[in-house]
């Protein structure tokens, strides 16, 4: 539901505190007051530890610095008419004894009155103790509509004369709060205005502004499928799908691809496939780093994780790649966290069933076996690709992109199909860095690097195939029991 139609049904229901988290006070506050003029609420009283009550005369700067003299003013204003108290920052004393009291007892006494509180807060800090007392509700960052109109408003005051598409413009802020789409748009007042360089510069501020949260990694991607070597029924997969994610396939009325689980030991292209996704989609590809979920303290993992999936949302459509999460849920470890991981993972998975927003999951794990078997279950991604250890046919095509990429003109010299027969076992990493190892060699040697250079990189490595043989081959049982797709065929 819309946050400014589940606010109205609230407080038509009755519900007299209510805490709303969000950074943006500013748009919440012009949000709470819209929605008090359109359900004739005409009174609204707004207080901070600073100023105190600061937008109403007979009250100005009343109960500063002082939040329980600030709860109190809710009882001594004492008429039939309908009120809203805005509190900010009150999470910060929500933890105080006397507080906590003063709000059980209000939640008793204004049962049959008009008004109603509501607490902003940048995040939940609720004392158990009120947890049957208090809503929470979270105030999305803006849609689409919303940074639309206010681009078009910003483009009309800064005088910005540009050929940008808004509506173009206005996709690649989403995720960004209004202030720093203001503050970024301002800078177009001083640069230059072609259409790329704006998207550009909005990619730039989004990256940090991601960056900020400390939660996900904006990357930025240029590999095409042309990069992966082989793994044709997993590129297929993805060619198929390069259009799911528009407005005609909404009105075709395709359900929107949901997200992938991409299985192999390291260096087999997982990563790769992940940034390739995002490029052939054209969607926004974010990093989450599993191991970053956990926090130290009590219910910091919880909150991260709700923080991460509201912020995808935020982001949608996108590509959320949650690297490696086999590392945090791993079925065998024995987990002495009173249940963090379980419930942070339970979290997730709900979050994988019953996801609305377009963002497409793209989970990577070394190996399949770790993993707890409710990730695996059907329903929550739409395919698990195993990827193998490439064959022939697939390492000589390896051994093409990667020559092709540094000797774009001469890599027909090399006698790819000998280097591919001897890198049986190798995964695509192992052949890229037997390239880069004949390289370095050679150029040390102030020459240019010749096929000798790179059978003597090979023999050089050992591959990672040797030490991690089980779980391959354990994943090669899965694949020809059906478990699990085979990515190559
Ligand atoms: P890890 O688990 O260590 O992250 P991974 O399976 O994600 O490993 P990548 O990081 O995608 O592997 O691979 C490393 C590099 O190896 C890639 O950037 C790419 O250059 C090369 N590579 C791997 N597989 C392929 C492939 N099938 N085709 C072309 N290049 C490949």
């Amino acid at each position: 539901m819309h946050f400014e139609e589940n606010l109205k049904l609230l407080i038509s229901s009755r519900h007299l505190f209510l805490y709303i988290v969000t950074s943006e006070e500013e748009r919440l506050e012009y949000t709470i007051n819209k929605i008090s003029t359109s359900m004739y609420v005409n009174q609204t009283y707004c207080w901070d530890f600073i100023d105190g009550y600061y937008n109403n005369p007979n009250y100005f700067a009343y109960a500063q610095r002082n939040p329980l003299r600030a709860l109190e003013l809710v009882e001594q204003i004492d008429s039939p008419t309908p009120k809203i108290f805005i509190l900010k920052d009150f999470h910060l004393f929500i933890n105080d004894i006397s507080v906590v009291r003063k709000i059980k007892n209000l939640f008793k006494s204004l049962k049959n009155s008009n008004t109603y509180i509501i607490i902003i807060a940048p995040e939940i800090h609720i004392s158990p103790l009120l947890k049957n007392v208090i809503t929470v509700l979270e105030f999305p960052l803006p849609n689409v509509e919303e940074i639309l109109f206010e681009l078009q408003r910003l483009f009309a005051v800064l005088k910005i004369n540009s050929n940008v598409s808004l509506q173009k413009l206005a996709v690649a802020c989403k995720g960004m709060s209004i202030e720093v789409i203001r503050r970024s748009i301002a800078k177009l007042v001083f640069t230059p205005r072609y259409s790329s360089e704006i998207l550009r510069l909005i990619a730039e501020e989004k990256k940090q502004f991601i960056q900020q949260t400390n939660l996900l990694e904006f990357y930025s991607v240029n590999h095409t499928l042309d990069d992966i070597g082989g793994l044709c029924c997993l590129k297929q997969w993805l060619k198929k799908r390069s259009y799911a994610f528009s407005k005609q396939a909404y009105n075709y009325g395709l359900p929107t691809p949901q997200g992938l689980l991409l299985v192999g030991i390291q260096g087999t292209g997982k990563s790769l496939t992940a940034k390739v996704i995002a490029k052939q989609w054209q969607l926004p590809l974010f990093r989450l780093d599993v191991g970053k979920v956990f926090g130290g303290v009590v219910g910091e993992s919880e909150d991260n994780i709700r923080k991460i999936i509201r912020l995808s949302e935020d982001l949608a459509p996108c590509i959320l790649w949650v690297d490696e999460i086999d590392k945090a849920f791993n079925r065998f470890s024995s987990n002495t966290d009173s249940g963090t991981t379980n419930r942070v993972l339970s979290t997730l998975l709900t979050w994988l069933s019953e996801k609305k927003q377009q963002v497409f999951v793209v989970a990577t794990a070394n190996n399949v076996l770790c993993l707890p078997t409710e990730l695996l279950r059907k329903g929550r991604f739409d395919e698990i690709f195993f990827l193998d250890l490439p064959d022939f046919h697939e390492r000589f095509k390896i051994f093409q992109i990667h020559l092709m990429k540094v000797r774009p003109l001469t890599w027909n010299n090399y006698n790819i199909k000998y280097l591919s027969e001897l890198t049986e076992n190798f995964s695509g990493a192992e052949i890229k860095q037997s390239i880069i190892e004949a390289m370095h060699n050679a150029f040390y040697e102030k020459r240019d690097f010749d096929n000798e250079d790179i059978i003597n990189a090979i023999t050089d490595i050992i591959p990672l195939a040797f030490t991690d043989y089980t779980a391959i081959s354990s994943m090669q049982q899965w694949a020809k029991l059906g478990k699990v797709r085979l990515a190559s065929r």
